[in-house]
């Protein structure tokens, strides 16, 4: 048995205490209202390349008005029963889904775990499995048809501290695929709308970025994040008004069970070949030098021909300071390196990458040749891209001493401003059908 990463998404109450307290400070100053979903103030947010005020909270009537709809913000999805529209959803799924019985703990602990080096269900977290042992699901997205290429993308967005980074692939004209955690897209739903504003790629990355393969580990348990892809979905649409049709587990922890619940909701797998390790040099799991090698090593691969008849995907985050740092200081290597950086749909030739019909990435051709994309209509509260080319300080991605915000569970505004969430509907209430036909 191999050894598996901790999860590095749990967080100290303390944390959760201090952002409580700071958003209750800032409505009992009245600040609240200054920070409205005007043009105005949405533009400044989302122009904002300091931490300290791109990372304030903000009030959004879109999401505020919907929040009973959505599991609470970073917490495990509790599950809300007689959504009829869930239960049909489920109706028309549950019969592709396995009964695979779950593995680990929530937070990701396998160790003591009975599994076959049969790998039957094909579970990526022990053998790196990307073609599933179960027929109709087709396979994971580990690497690209396109030679001389990388897939090039950041998970764990949006990040209230990602102008700096986000202007800087404006000014190289780069876009990627950012796979975004529901509650982030919830709590900085202006940050997730530049994205799409920036003619980024957006793929699903889960409500509250837990482990997959362990639900329904009991009842009470499997009310966590097997509904967390939906719920994710469903806010990106909220905020963005697009519906992708990707996802990427967190951890990589994908198996067949988890693949047939997300190709059923029309998700695709995508997983990675290259891994920076970036997001564990906040947990001081490997240091920073190691994540340098781990660029280097790609970089050496890709002039060593690895590349040559097939291109790559590289893991890598937008999670903090150093992540996003460290994807600016290797961007120009990779770029000349290899011959094309593109988000991971243009890679794979799929020019509609949503289930609305726009906006379209274009094919790898129009992409790699600057042709005819369709940019995305302008949400209406993102960025002004063509005015946010401020230049990129390699320090000033987050200020000093800033903590990394994206994983930060009780910023949540379900908490904060009150919104108990005491019900769902549609996808939400799906996952009851999910647990009652498998518990
Ligand atoms: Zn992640």
């Amino acid at each position: 048995m191999r050894n598996f990463p901790p999860n590095a998404f749990l967080i100290p109450p303390i944390r959760k205490f201090v952002y409580h307290s700071i958003y209750t400070l800032t409505l009992l100053l009245g600040l609240n209202a200054l920070l409205d979903t005007g043009k105005t103030s949405a533009q400044l947010i989302a122009r904002e390349t300091s931490s300290n005020s791109g990372c304030k909270p903000y009030y959004y009537g879109p999401v505020n008005t919907q929040l009973s709809s959505f599991p609470t913000i970073w917490e495990p999805a509790s599950i809300l029963h007689g959504d009829s529209n869930a239960e049909s959803k489920w109706d028309s799924i549950k019969a592709n889904v396995p009964k695979i019985p779950p593995k680990g703990t929530p937070n990701g602990d396998f160790s003591g775990l009975n599994y076959s080096d049969a790998d039957d269900d094909c579970w990526w977290t022990y053998s790196k499995c990307v073609h599933p042992r179960l027929e109709g699901l087709p396979s994971d997205v580990a690497d690209i048809p396109e030679p001389h290429t990388l897939a090039y993308s950041f998970d764990d967005g949006p990040n209230c501290s990602h102008n700096a980074f986000y202007d800087y692939l404006v000014a190289q004209g780069q876009k990627a695929t950012m796979f975004y955690v529901g509650s982030n897209v919830m709590d900085w739903p202006l940050e997730a709308q530049r994205a799409v504003t920036d003619g980024h790629e957006i793929c699903v990355h889960t409500w509250s970025h837990r482990y997959m393969s362990i639900f329904f580990l009991s009842r009470r348990l499997s009310a966590t994040d097997q509904l967390a892809s939906i719920s994710a979905m469903q806010a990106i649409k909220l905020v963005t008004d697009i519906t992708p049709t990707c996802w990427r587990p967190p951890f990589g922890d994908v198996d067949d069970r988890v693949r047939a619940i997300a190709n059923g909701l029309g998700l695709r797998t995508v997983l990675w070949k290259y891994d920076s390790n970036d997001w564990r040099v906040d947990d001081g799991d490997i240091s920073r030098s190691a994540v340098d090698a781990n660029y280097e090593r790609l970089l050496n691969e890709s002039a060593n021909g690895s590349f040559d008849t097939v291109g790559a995907i590289l893991l890598a985050h937008e999670l903090n300071n150093f992540t996003m740092s460290e994807a600016v200081k290797y961007y120009e290597r990779l770029r000349s390196t290899f011959k094309n950086l593109v988000p991971i749909q243009v890679a794979l030739n799929n020019t509609h990458p949503y289930v609305e019909d726009r906006p379209s990435l274009g094919d790898f051709h129009d992409y790699t040749t600057g042709g005819s994309a369709s940019m995305p209509s302008d949400p209406g509260t993102g960025s002004d891209s063509g005015e946010s080319k401020s230049p990129y300080s390699p320090s000033g991605v987050l200020g000093p001493g800033s903590e990394p915000q994206s994983q930060m569970p009780s910023s949540s505004r379900a908490r904060r401003i009150g919104g108990v969430v005491v019900g769902g509907i549609g996808w939400w209430a799906m996952a009851i059908g999910i647990l009652n036909a498998v518990v």
